[in-house]
């Protein structure tokens, strides 16, 4: 893989940067994931390239002005500190705008107004790679995905990782690879069909693997505990029964129950959580422990994240629930490590090769 971190003078070139910005609303959210791309861009402009960044926002495959990239103009021109031109056109007179303009960082419209984006298309491609000399993927959270300016693109440019990329595969081999002992791995959220994938793959390196949320359910359920009308998949039953013969997957001891939901874990299940959080020399976690976005159950999720940025372990947090829940609590910068990836980190850790990054190599 060619890292940016090897090209030197970049005087009149234009770099493709395909960055994530596939956040709804909230300038929170948006300040973390704009953060995150910021050192790239520096990097390039430092060298004297001229930046055109492209992203997706949404699930659409057609023009829809509510998934506009427009709304990230303000904020990328002050994160990047200077303007950043929008690219409202369509991708053919776009090179045009460029050539044309006398500004240094553009932002081209959502990817996605596009349907050949998500098919892999050649000729979209092709037509992307007129925007740039070079082109650069600091997209991770988006590197699980076989798309037009993910793959494709790699094949009509000469193509490079971007610092953000780096940062996350470095990072997170770091757990694949030798992570120190004892292992926590702590995983809620909703659907659990999204998370077995990295509990089968890790669970012979981990010491403990901590559930909350729909994972909690399904295992409760396993147990044979009623959880009425609570988040689970009964699809995962049979594995959980095998998983929960060993001892180091642990169930919240005692949950927050409203009407026929679990909807939190309580206390005395934090309590014991924490316990194993204190001991522990890694820790990864994906998945909010309860229904935080109404702040009544938010107290389970905030206490295990206390738990954790107080602990001296290598901690790593990534998913999107997860990584608003953590800006919520302004946490951020308590983790070792926040991933910008949800799907891709969990790919990732699973052992998958991810397309966009197999298409640098
Ligand atoms: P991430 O995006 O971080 O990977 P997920 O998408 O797996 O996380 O799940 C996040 C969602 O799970 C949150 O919106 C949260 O409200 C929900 N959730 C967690 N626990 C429960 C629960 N017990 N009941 C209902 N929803 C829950
Ligand atoms: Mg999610």
């Amino acid at each position: 893989m060619n890292s940016v971190r090897s090209l030197r003078s970049l005087k009149g070139k234009t770099a493709l940067v395909r960055i994530d910005l596939n956040v709804e609303p909230g300038e929170e959210k948006h300040a973390f994931r704009v953060g995150a791309v910021v050192p790239t861009i520096r990097f390039l402009r430092k060298r004297g390239a001229r930046v055109v960044l492209i992203s997706h926002r949404g699930r659409t495959q057609q023009k829809n002005t509510l998934y506009s990239l427009k709304a990230f103009i303000p904020l990328l021109t002050r994160a990047i500190g200077e303007k950043v031109r929008f690219l409202d056109t369509n991708v053919v007179s776009a090179k045009d705008a460029i050539v044309d303009s006398s500004g240094a960082v553009f932002l081209l419209e959502n990817l996605r107004f596009y349907e050949s984006e998500e098919k892999n298309d050649s000729g979209f491609a092709r037509l992307l790679s007129r925007l740039g000399d070079f082109y650069v993927n600091d997209a991770f959270a988006v590197s699980h995905r076989t798309n037009a300016s993910i793959v494709a693109i790699t094949k009509y440019l000469p193509s490079y990782s971007g610092l953000l990329l780096e940062a996350e595969i470095k990072n997170l081999s770091r757990i694949m690879n030798t992570p120190r002992r004892p292992f926590t791995l702590i995983i809620g959220g909703a659907k659990i069909a999204d998370k077995v994938g990295v509990i089968e793959k890790l669970w012979r390196k981990t010491d403990f693997v901590l559930l909350g949320g729909g994972p909690a359910n399904t295992a409760m359920l396993a147990q044979g505990i009623p959880i009425g009308d609570s988040v689970a998949d009964k699809t995962y039953v049979p594995l959980l029964k095998k998983l929960l013969k060993k001892k180091k997957i642990r169930v919240p001891s005692e949950v927050v129950i409203r009407g026929k939901k679990i909807l939190d874990i309580a206390p005395l299940a934090v309590v014991k959580y924490a316990e194993i959080i204190k001991k522990s020399k890694t820790i990864v976690w994906n998945g909010p422990m309860g229904l935080f976005e109404d702040k009544r159950y938010i107290k389970g999720s905030e206490a295990l994240a206390k738990a954790i940025t107080k602990s001296k372990a290598f901690s790593i947090v990534g998913g999107g629930e997860t990584t608003a829940l953590i800006t919520k609590l302004k946490l951020v910068k308590k983790f070792s490590f926040v991933s910008t990836g949800g799907g891709a980190m969990l790919e990732f850790l699973s052992g998958k090769k991810l397309p966009g990054i197999e298409a640098l190599t």
